[in-house]
């Protein structure tokens, strides 16, 4: 079969491999659709050792059941479903508690991160990865799995603050962001605020229930801050889908007293929680500050739920998988709007 392998460090290419058969506990999938993340990047552009290669990348992923493995209940030929990607250790505290995305055994396991992923025509996965996804159109289904499960999770953390009335920062409209605005929107009676340097990234925010949308630049902490109120007023809630430093230095000075930073985006900024002489400032007092990973099974479910019922919608440019490399090069100019979902 066809597969797009990470073939040594920072290298995408497709290669012909032998198809997969699922071993016991495993399915077969015919890969229907699989979204291109910003996390595959990282994973490209991660030093040597990180990631084992060769691997097939894709982490997010919706397909057909074509085969099962001995002593698979539940799953036949046929049946379509999403993939959750984490493989928790099982049996650690988290994992007991269904907090396999705080597993315990680190690094975590998972598909296209630890193990072949859904680049690839086929790929085989542990048959409790998987979820019922009904008739939905699979290039819908993927983007679910961690476009959407990760601020749908991020959103679950914050949900003590964000009461009807208060202000919410969403800063990256891109494939999680633009996931994100629609779940506040869905879920929640908050004010939604967007943040990207990107105008049509905005004018993606706006059409998905965005408030106020705010182009990045030099004076983005003014902008917002002309909204939001000076301190100590400001967000209750920041969700930062970039996490470099201009974003992360954004989230700090227009987060509320009392407020909450929600750091998903993995470019590598740093957060001072405490200020190193007076530069920069502090976080005001009470803020807390997390680092949500990915989001939980139950959770997968209740965005497809979500999907399903049509509140959730991924705004996706399809590729064929002989194109996947574009995919990724187009990802990292900034040129998708939305989700780049590929369809081997
Ligand atoms: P994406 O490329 O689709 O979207 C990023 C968006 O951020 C784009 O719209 C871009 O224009 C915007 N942006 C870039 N720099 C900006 C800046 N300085 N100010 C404002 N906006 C800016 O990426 P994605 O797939 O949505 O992933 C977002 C981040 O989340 C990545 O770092 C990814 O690795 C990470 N991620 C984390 C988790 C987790 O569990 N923590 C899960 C998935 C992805
Ligand atoms: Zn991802
Ligand atoms: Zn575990």
């Amino acid at each position: 079969m066809r597969a797009v392998r990470m073939t040594a460090p920072g290298v995408l290419e497709q290669v012909e491999v032998p198809t997969p058969t699922a071993g016991p506990g495993e399915v077969l999938l015919r890969v229907g659709a699989v979204g291109a993340c910003h996390s595959d990047l990282h994973i490209l552009d991660a030093p040597a050792g990180l990631f084992p290669t060769p691997i097939t990348l894709g982490h997010e992923i919706a397909g057909t059941v074509d085969g099962v493995g001995a002593g698979v209940a539940g799953w036949s030929p046929g049946d379509r479903a999403a993939v959750y990607g984490i493989i928790g250790c099982g049996h650690c505290r988290a994992c007991l508690r269904g907090l396999e995305n705080q597993c315990r055994v680190v690094p975590v396991g998972g598909i296209g991160l630890s193990r072949d992923g859904g680049l690839a025509e086929h790929v085989v996965v542990p048959a409790s990865r998987l979820l019922h996804v009904g008739d939905m159109d699979l290039t819908q289904a993927a983007p679910l799995t961690d476009a959407g499960l990760t601020p749908y999770h991020a959103v679950e953390l914050a949900r003590e603050r964000l009461r009807p009335g208060t202000t919410c920062v969403v800063i990256g409209i891109g494939g999680l962001g633009h996931m994100a605005v629609q779940i506040l929107t869905a879920t929640t009676a908050v004010r939604i605020v967007a943040v990207d340097t990107s105008v049509a990234a905005l004018d993606l925010a706006s059409r998905l229930g965005a408030h106020e949308v705010v182009q990045a630049g030099p004076d983005t902490v003014e902008k917002l801050r002309a909204t939001l109120g000076p301190p100590p007023d400001g967000a209750d809630v920041v969700l930062d889908f970039v996490g470099a430093q201009p974003t992360l230095d954004t989230a700090r000075q227009v987060i509320a007293t009392g407020g909450q930073v929600l750091l998903v985006g993995l470019a590598g900024g740093t957060l001072p929680v405490r200020p190193v002489a007076d530069e920069p400032p502090p976080l005001p007092l009470e803020t807390s500050v997390q680092v949500p990973f990915w989001g939980t099974r139950a959770e997968l479910q209740e965005v497809i739920a979500l999907a399903r019922g049509g509140q959730l919608h991924a705004d996706v440019q399809t590729f064929p998988l002989e194109q996947a490399p574009e995919a990724y090069e187009a990802l990292r100019r900034g040129d998708i709007h939305g989700r780049a979902v590929i369809v081997p």
